[in-house]
């Protein structure tokens, strides 16, 4: 009887445990709910940038170059079956928006292996960042320190950059890789990446948006770049000074090199390069130590002119003519047709859309002819086959193909 009295309801300490352990167990569920939730995010984030990575290259091959900085981007990649919410990250609290323009870096025609085309800046922020570099699918890196004036700084914010402020990238032992002294302040610069790649080899870039001047000192064997509005001065140890400034309608990046050599690389769409006051049309130059490179590139604000013949793809039957025409953008993003409408815009010098140079038609075709094309892009098929037309406005180019059946 007693017995049975005494193992009425639980001991205190019995409660205790099972409490705890209850406890224990939501603390670990909670846990691996938020493990997981960070998980799919991050999952989400790669499968944008896969997304973008497939696009960007085919536009690459379709237009022999990457398409600009800004807003273009997301426009550029709309062809490719992009839209514009695979900009945008989850963890990204802003509502629409293009997560990752601020961490996309134009490369030339085709750039080095590895070289970073994009990366997420609310996936760079922890002890790994997400990056697209090229050549390469999206990958996690590890993350290395940067301080700015000694303290801790985060990746990817927007920030104003003081004469006399100091940036050091540092390695995992905390010895610096770069240096990057500020000799002239920039109302608009990023720290983009900085990161091992993976054989180890440190990599920084700093991104400038706006006027201002740095001076680099990288230690051999780091990779490090100055992204600026007209080029991306790239090196592998050296000492060197980047200046920005704004003449006319351009952004003028001047490089001079104190030790090592530096690569600058330039845009296919706008070249003008300049080293020892010889213009140059290449879209990569090295700069040796005691010379001075100075690359030129119009305010991208009136840059994002693209062309694109409407229709990209089109079918025909022999004795059929179509008229193609250019479809461009003006600065504030308007699309219009060019070359082709009235005299002023044939002449090329249109004061809204800022278009230079008439449209040029050029047929390549796959086999023979299968078409003929006039100057007005009137095309009337006269064999099976496949074709392509060119068209070009100014320095820039677009693509349409015909299927003749
Ligand atoms: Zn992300």
């Amino acid at each position: 009887m007693r017995k049975r009295s005494k193992r009425k309801g639980f001991t205190l300490i019995e409660l205790t445990v099972v409490i705890g352990i209850i406890i224990l167990l939501t603390g670990i569920g909670l846990l691996s709910y938020k493990a997981l939730l960070d998980k799919t995010r991050k999952i989400a984030c790669d499968t944008n940038l896969r997304a973008i990575n497939l696009a960007l290259n085919m536009y690459l091959n379709d237009y022999g170059r990457f398409p600009s900085t800004g807003s273009d981007l997301v426009r550029a990649l709309s062809e490719y079956n992009i839209s514009p919410s695979q900009f945008h990250c989850v963890e990204d609290p802003v509502k629409n928006h293009n997560t990752y323009l601020s961490f996309y870096l134009q490369r030339s025609t085709r750039p080095d292996n590895l070289a970073f085309v994009l990366g997420c800046p609310y996936h760079s922020r922890g002890e790994k960042s997400l990056a697209l570099l090229y050549g390469d699918e999206p990958k996690e890196l590890e993350n290395l320190k940067v301080t700015l004036n000694g303290s801790p700084t985060k990746f990817g914010q927007s920030m104003s950059l003081r004469r006399g402020d100091e940036i050091d990238y540092q390695l995992k032992d905390g010895n610096t890789f770069a240096t990057v002294n500020v000799t002239q302040n920039i109302d608009d610069a990023a720290i983009i990446a900085a990161f091992s790649l993976p054989s180890g080899k440190p990599y920084g870039i700093l991104k400038i948006n706006d006027e201002g001047a740095v001076d680099v000192q990288v230690r051999t064997g780091s990779r490090f770049e100055v992204a600026t509005p007209s080029t991306i001065a790239g090196v592998q140890g050296t000492r060197f000074t980047v200046t920005v400034s704004i003449e006319d309608d351009d952004y003028v990046t001047t490089i001079d090199v104190t030790e090592g050599t530096v690569v600058a690389t330039t845009f296919p769409e706008t070249i003008k390069a300049l080293k020892d006051s010889t213009e140059i049309r290449k879209i990569k130059f090295p700069i040796e130590a005691g010379h001075t490179g100075t690359v030129r590139r119009r305010i991208p604000y009136y840059v994002p002119h693209r062309i694109k013949i409407v229709p990209r793809y089109i079918r025909l039957k022999v004795g059929q003519t179509v008229k193609f025409e250019v479809i461009g953008y003006d600065k504030d993003g308007q699309s219009r047709k060019m070359g082709m409408d009235d005299d002023d815009n044939k002449k090329g010098h249109h004061e809204d859309n800022e278009v230079e140079g008439e449209v040029e038609w050029t047929l390549f075709p796959y086999l023979w002819p299968s078409g003929r094309l006039d100057d007005d892009g009137n095309y009337t098929a006269i064999r099976r086959g496949v074709d392509k037309i060119r068209a070009k406005v100014g320095p820039r180019k677009a693509y349409a193909y015909i299927f003749v059946r």
